[in-house]
């Protein structure tokens, strides 16, 4: 196979022709600033408002909630950091899980200096926190909740409409960062009283550097950026418009597509989990079987680095990770995987493999064979591996 086989959709997506498409006229001829009079800002502005109103009607809410922010990691440090600052006078306890994203835990940790107070929640073996030991956490004194809607590493989904429900009785701020699940399954914010939402562009098949925040009507947060009245004066600053108009395109292809796609995507990752499971010996599962990402697949297996197998794939033409993108190239095991309770080795050994309606069954098999060989490969040179071959000899 001579052509690249692309498994790493939770890194990023490709972006859709469609949306390179839509993008294309806000960096020629539509110029305009959307905040101008004249009928050239007037296309900009309406490109704006067909994405905005995408974006509200799929998560069944209202535009004037819908605020464009530079992505995902740019939602999380505002939905916190103002959220914390708007609510102190109530409090300065905050409730997030070990499992978060970077984008969450960084931030969590710059609070923590600025004298608030953060409760990591555990997670089971499937990546599921404890709902209990959520609301056994809540406190007088607790002015937010922040649990991602789905893992970026093992895919796990995780009880949103219960975390809200919980939140809503006990008067708490809920915001989650949806930045892998937004536009690959349904979310309903107002079912879920859900009161901030994060997402990105570039997670389903948008461009980068853009997302949005979704602020429940009502909450009183801060700007993030201070200047002119952009964003109903919460996020100033000349909106990116040809991003925003892709955004749009890449929300209604997704959403109009997201029955189809979700069914075609589940059932290559079934195929996918089965066959490594039969054809790889010691092999492990990370996240929950069922309530997972339909793109998600993440293996850990004994005996071996990620990062070699990672590079071998590269030489076989294929993308994927090992944790995410971001903790590839530091050496730490990946925060997820030992909250699920891996030991350190078996967290060096997972590899992450993230599908799209694009990949087909012929890529899958080529890529089970690739794994299969290199896995066996690297155990060959494993002296743990010839350890515990001489073991099991007895
Ligand atoms: C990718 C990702 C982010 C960061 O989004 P960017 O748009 O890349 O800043 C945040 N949270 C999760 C769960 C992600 O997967």
């Amino acid at each position: 196979m001579d052509h690249r086989i692309y498994l790493d959709n939770a890194a990023t997506t490709r972006t859709d022709a469609k949306v390179v498409e839509a993008m294309i006229p806000f960096f020629g001829e539509c110029y305009g600033n959307p905040s101008s009079i004249y009928s050239l800002g007037a296309a900009s502005k309406k490109a704006m408002n067909s994405a905005r109103e995408a974006i509200a009607e799929s998560l069944n809410t209202t535009p004037q909630e819908i605020y464009f922010t530079a992505g995902g990691s740019e939602s999380d440090n505002w939905a916190l950091i103002a959220a914390a600052e708007a609510y102190e006078s109530k409090g300065r306890h905050i409730i997030t899980s070990k499992i978060e994203h970077h984008a969450i835990l960084h931030t969590c940790d710059y609070l923590k200096k600025r004298g608030f107070e953060i409760t990591y929640l555990d997670v089971d073996a499937d990546g599921v926190i404890d709902l209990e030991q959520l609301k056994a956490s809540i406190r007088k004194d607790t002015i937010l909740i922040s649990i991602m809607a789905a893992n970026n590493e093992i895919g796990t989904i995780q009880p949103i409409a219960q975390i809200g429900a919980i939140a809503k009785e006990r008067d708490v701020l809920f915001h989650t960062d949806a930045v892998q699940a937004y536009g690959h399954i349904p979310i309903d914010v107002k079912a879920c009283h859900i009161d901030m939402l994060s997402a990105s562009g570039h997670k389903l098949h948008g461009p980068k550097g853009i997302g949005f925040l979704y602020i429940r009507q009502g909450l009183k947060l801060r700007s993030f950026i201070h200047g002119g009245s952009q964003e109903r004066k919460r996020r100033a600053g000349t909106e990116n418009v040809p991003a925003i108009a892709g955004l749009g395109t890449a929300v209604k292809l997704a959403f109009e597509n997201m029955d189809e796609n979700a069914k075609k995507i589940t059932a290559m990752r079934d195929y996918l989990i089965e066959k490594i499971e039969k054809e790889i010996p010691y092999c492990k599962l990370n996240g929950h079987r069922t309530e997972r990402l339909p793109n998600n697949v993440n293996f850990s297996f004994t005996f071996i680095e990620g990062e070699s197998l990672l590079i071998m794939l590269d030489m076989k033409g294929i993308c994927a990770s090992s944790g995410s993108a971001c903790t590839s190239g530091s050496l730490d095991p990946s925060h997820v995987l030992l909250a699920i309770g891996l030991p350190h080795e078996q967290a060096h050994g997972s590899l992450r493999l993230t599908l799209s309606e694009e990949n087909t069954y012929e890529e899958l098999d080529y890529t089970v064979e690739a794994v299969k060989e290199i896995v066996a490969k690297l155990r060959n040179m494993s002296p743990l591996y010839e350890d515990f071959c001489k073991k099991q000899k007895g």
